[in-house]
């Protein structure tokens, strides 16, 4: 049997139906970019998160830059951001030309917010909080710092829709939440897409004329915008998604608990959960200081995972110029020698989840 890290097809195939009509309903239409598929969606994911506005843009990684540009940060500005991230959290931050200041993660995978007030100086304008693997960063403290200092705070959700902190949703702690619609996000749609949710009208209404064109009517340009634009088939195909996002959670969850549960390998530490925050399971992410044997063991078992991620964003080539030197952030490049992450998708089945548990908890390392 062959186990895939993650299965596109299989999530599809959970509510085939449902995404085959609106699919069909859409291309009918005969209207498909910026229509009442992506306002509905504006409104049913605003509800959800329960923020006062959504904004449909192209990418996670637009919705990133968009915001610290829609902020007024750029260059001489400083926006503190985990070590231990994805590149395109530091991406929405350099593309306007402000600077990245990275504080290390803790075992949680996220920012040890006990580092960032040490980080913070003349130049900070923000805090990017990244709630990675699903799992959501120390809001207490961040939203603590962020009022004591007068920054704001952006949060990267595109690994943690609908997850909480202490009962309240990400997205709705700072001023922006960011989400990715790529389709291995826990909401995912069937090709690129993204949003932000704000309860300020104001900045809503600024994201709504930048992605097109900086016009609000068209032909008349108020400011110089971009193209990033949600289209109607995406937004109806994550209406359909979005209906389902309670039941997905769910499951998630029980794939999660039953890993948890069950694989019981000295060799192989299971992840952990910060009292406070739950977990949407984006990834299942074990440490393993023998992981390139454990790879190869699972490869021969026709099991896939997966590194998230080999290289920091800081120690990556695109960010040399920033000249930060190995060994900087001592957790985070532990991290990146030691995770892995499990098959983990909906959809997957007992049998499959059983067979992943047995070779995890017969691989013996290295003399095995
Ligand atoms: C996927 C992802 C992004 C970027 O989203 P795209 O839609 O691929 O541009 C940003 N931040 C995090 C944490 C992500 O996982």
């Amino acid at each position: 049997m062959k186990i895939m890290a993650n299965n596109l097809k299989r999530q599809y195939e959970l509510y085939a139906a449902e995404f085959d009509q609106k699919a069909l309903d859409v291309i009918h239409s005969g209207w498909y970019v910026l229509g009442e598929e992506v306002s509905s969606f504006e409104r049913e994911f605003a509800d959800w998160i329960g923020s006062r506005y959504c904004v449909g843009l192209g990418s996670g990684l637009d919705a990133l830059w968009i915001s610290f540009r829609l902020l007024g940060i750029g260059p001489g500005d400083e926006v503190i951001v985990s070590s231990n991230a994805y590149i395109a959290c530091v991406m929405g931050i350099t593309m306007n030309g402000a600077a990245p200041v990275f504080v290390d993660s803790d075992r949680y995978n996220n920012i040890d917010a006990s580092l960032i007030e040490a980080a913070v100086t003349p130049r900070t304008k923000a805090i990017l909080a990244v709630h990675l693997f699903g799992q959501c960063c120390d809001m207490d403290e961040i939203i603590r710092i962020a009022e004591k200092y007068d920054l704001k705070v952006v949060e990267d959700c595109a690994q943690a829709h609908g997850n909480h902190w202490k009962g309240k949703t990400a997205g709705t702690f700072g001023t922006i939440g960011c989400f990715s619609f790529y389709p291995t996000k826990g909401c995912g749609a069937f090709g690129d897409a993204g949003a932000i949710v704000t309860d300020d009208e104001e900045l809503a209404q600024k994201f709504r004329v930048f992605r097109n064109y900086g016009s609000e009517k068209k032909y008349y340009n108020s400011v110089v915008g971009t193209n990033s634009r949600l289209d109607e088939l995406q937004a109806g195909l994550l209406r359909v998604r979005l209906s389902h996002m309670e039941e997905l959670n769910a499951e998630r969850n029980r794939l999660a608990a039953r890993y948890s549960d069950s694989v019981n390998n000295p060799l192989i530490q299971i992840p952990q959960v910060r009292p406070g925050a739950d977990s949407v399971w984006h990834q299942y992410v074990i440490r393993c200081s023998q992981r390139e044997a454990l790879i190869r063991y699972l490869n021969q078992r026709e099991i896939g995972s997966i590194i998230h991620y080999p290289i920091p964003p800081y120690l990556s080539e695109a960010y040399a110029y920033l000249g930060i030197p190995k060994g900087s952030f001592p957790y985070t490049e532990k991290a990146a020698d030691e995770v892995l992450s499990l098959p983990m998708y909906n959809g997957m089945t007992e049998e499959e989840q059983n067979a992943v548990i047995s070779a995890l908890n017969e691989f013996q390392g290295f003399s095995g």
